[in-house]
């Protein structure tokens, strides 16, 4: 190794090491479910974005051995050589018919989708408004095609009205842009999404909602954008199949125009081999059973409601959350990791979150119910809560 290499990574490690900031990575052994086992350990896991259940779902566990065995496990090429199979393209249908637009198209996680759709259609005249809470690959996808970045505080709708005036009316840019999360991961909380449109209408700036935390969760399951009636506003609306979906993957649902534009134009769709059949499968099922039945969101959110009830009766701060996800704020960094520790001690997978993540001060212990916990499960974390916050002076 060069030394050069060598000295940049043993300063580094060690100082990350040395304030307490470097993560060890706790192997799950066996499924991601409701209960997870982790060294040794049988643990209600409040920790997945498996918000449905459906990455362990015995239907689909069928469905993609099935496609396995008639395609083989990859798909063999990048889409536009011949890496697009039949499944790609009922699976974009699919997704369509999801999310209300005319078109879809899918990339090989929620991650690359960003880095795809926003550089195929945004450059370096261009600028982007983008709310200060966005996910990291958003601000990556915004980076890579160098557009001017304009943040604007997070879902303050005065601060985009500005921006959005200045940024028009500067006439220093070709397109303008906003971009915004449908739900905010730490939070839980939904972006604002009709004043957003009606901003956009005013400036006409391109509209992107990237709802990998509100898809299965919110609309009835059909999203953020779904949830405010808003499909014929939004310009792109991104996703993740790797959450309330429960595989893979990612996506672009628009007009059709537009993802034409990006089957020729964005980079991951040209460069990067498609989707395994045995994903694409599931994932295209997955979606039905969303489309056909609001049973496990509905199971969700009850759950959901549950746990939040539970610990703010017990007196836990849950923050101002509007979906399941179910923030626990403690505060301090240091107490945060321990309260975490101390629930993983007790039985409960629940990581904690802190600064840089999250602002400073505002450490917590993040909660993500799914469909497939129990009242049994959810009424035991909650006593486990109830234990270690005594314990740790978090409630009286
Ligand atoms: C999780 C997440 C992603 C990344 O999705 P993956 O499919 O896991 O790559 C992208 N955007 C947002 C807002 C997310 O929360």
């Amino acid at each position: 190794m060069s030394n050069v290499l060598n000295n940049f990574l043993t300063e580094n490690l060690d100082a990350l090491k040395n304030q307490g900031l470097y993560n060890e990575i706790d192997p799950v052994e066996g499924p991601n479910g409701a209960k997870i086992n982790v060294r040794g350990s049988e643990l209600i896991n409040l920790s997945s974005n498996n918000y449905l259940g459906l990455a362990t779902n015995p239907a689909l566990k069928q469905i993609a051995k099935d496609a396995v065995d008639k395609y083989g496990v990859g798909a063999g090429a990048v889409r536009t050589i011949n890496g697009t199979l039949d499944l790609h393209v009922r699976l974009e249908q699919k997704l369509a018919e999801f999310k209300g637009t005319e078109a879809a198209i899918s990339y090989q996680s929620g991650f690359n989708c960003n880095m795809a759709a926003i550089s195929a259609v945004m450059d370096k005249n261009d600028a982007i408004l983008s709310d200060q809470l966005n996910h990291a690959s958003i601000i990556d996808g915004c980076r890579l095609s160098k557009a001017k970045i304009i943040p604007f505080n997070h879902s303050d709708m005065e601060d985009l009205r500005a921006k959005a005036k200045q940024a028009t009316e500067s006439g220093q840019y070709n397109k303008v842009m906003v971009i915004t999360d449908g739900v905010f991961s730490m939070d839980g909380d939904i972006a604002k999404l009709p004043e957003i449109v009606e901003i956009a209408k005013e400036f006409d700036l391109i509209t992107y909602v990237d709802d990998a935390h509100g898809s299965g969760v919110t609309g009835k399951g059909k999203g953020t954008v779904k949830h405010f009636g808003l499909e014929k506003e939004i310009d792109f609306q991104i996703g993740t199949l790797s959450k309330a979906i429960g595989v893979v993957g990612g996506y672009v649902a628009g007009k059709k125009n537009l993802i034409d534009w990006l089957k020729v134009r964005s980079r991951p769709f040209l460069f990067s081999t498609a989707l395994p059949p045995g994903d694409v499968a599931a994932i295209t099922a997955a979606v039905q059973m969303i489309i056909d039945s609001t049973e496990l969101h509905d199971k969700l959110w009850e759950n959901g409601d549950y746990l939040k009830a539970g610990l703010s009766k017990l007196g836990f701060d849950i923050g101002a959350s509007e979906t399941p996800i179910t923030p626990c704020i403690i505060g301090d960094e240091k107490l945060t990791q321990t309260f975490s520790k101390r629930l993983f001690e007790e039985g409960v997978y629940a990581k904690s979150i802190v600064f840089p993540t999250v602002p400073k001060g505002t450490g917590r212990v993040r909660n993500m119910p799914t469909a497939d916990h129990t009242k049994e499960m959810l009424d035991e974390a909650i006593a486990i809560y109830e234990k270690v916050g005594k314990e740790l002076g978090v409630i009286n």
